[in-house]
């Protein structure tokens, strides 16, 4: 399915009086639009600047129903430093409008594509908040289920916020409740756990470290078969090093392998940031958004 790409109306009203000024478009995804926008209120400027995600409803209702109460319904409940705010939703014309708070240096997907790699620092500094994140989720009995580069976003300062709830899930069935699990079968097939390939099996609550790791998949394949069988097998080797790749730690490979297991084997998010890989080096507490392009001086 694609999206609409026509630009939005230069004015989109909320039903209270609160009117947004659209300005240039952030990104694109499989279902929606988004564009930074400025919040007016009686026409005024108020210098707070959001993201504003447009849904087309023309969308298949069932699709459609399926994202949005997810996303309404979990996501609006959300209120972490490391996650996408949702200020709020309405629609307007044919239109479904999700108010965000502004991701100003886009998604660590983008970066990595730029950057090709990341600096150790710069991981630490990454992990530990997507920690703080998953913590919080998993706290609340809630699993993101597609946390992945491309889904967690960063902020002005370079923080990181875990964004897209699309496919996140409530555990609060009394099945779910009883054994935290969910036997569906979702997320991106590269960053699937491989608990959930096999029969039977539903998937709880640390499905989500598998993709903590790299910055890319480790299950790298042509066809989805082939990442399948790759995943169930664990099957995945680290890149040589040469000039186009970059220095991982013995710590970092270490912590690594720690996640690509089997899920009682797992770690919780506490014990990741526990891992020796964090205690002995440096993390940075502050970080340029330059670095989006370019890579730091420290090693
Ligand atoms: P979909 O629900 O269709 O997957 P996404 O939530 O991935 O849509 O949003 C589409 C694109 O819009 C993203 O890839 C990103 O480039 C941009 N985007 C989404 N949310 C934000 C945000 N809060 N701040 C900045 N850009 C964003």
């Amino acid at each position: 399915m694609s999206v609409h790409a026509d630009p939005p109306p230069s004015l989109v009203p909320e039903p209270n009086g609160v009117q947004y000024a659209t300005g240039g478009q952030l990104g694109k995804g499989g279902f929606a639009i988004c564009h930074r926008a400025e919040r007016l209120d009686v026409d005024r400027p108020t210098g707070h600047v959001v993201a504003l995600k447009i849904v087309r409803t023309k969308m298949e209702p069932a699709k459609l129903a399926q994202k949005f109460i997810t996303e309404l319904q979990i996501h609006s409940k959300l209120h972490h430093s490391n996650i996408v705010e949702f200020f709020r939703a309405f629609s307007f014309e044919s239109s479904t409008y999700v108010v965000l708070e502004l991701c100003d240096n886009g998604s660590l997907a983008d970066m990595l594509k730029k950057r090709k790699y990341l600096t150790m620092p710069e991981i630490r500094r990454f992990v530990i908040q997507i920690c703080g994140a998953v913590k919080y989720l998993h706290y609340r009995n809630i699993v993101h289920r597609d946390l992945k580069t491309g889904n967690l976003f960063l902020d002005k300062d370079m923080n990181i916020k875990v964004g897209d709830f699309g496919l996140a899930a409530l555990l609060v069935s009394q099945s779910d409740m009883m054994g935290k699990r969910r036997t569906t079968m979702c997320g991106t097939p590269n960053y699937l756990a491989p608990e959930i390939l096999e029969k039977g099996k539903g998937h709880n609550e640390k499905v989500d470290f598998y993709t903590l790791a790299v910055g890319k998949a480790p299950f790298h394949a042509s066809s989805k078969e082939e990442i399948y069988k790759k995943l169930k097998s664990r099957y995945y080797t680290w890149p040589e090093l040469n000039s186009t790749t970059n220095n991982i730690s013995s710590d970092l490979r270490d912590l690594v392998s720690s996640l690509l297991v089997h899920e009682e084997e797992r770690p919780s998010p506490d014990q990741i940031v526990s891992h020796p890989f964090f205690k002995i080096a440096f993390v940075p507490t502050q970080l340029s958004a330059a670095r989006v392009t370019r890579p730091p001086k420290w090693p």
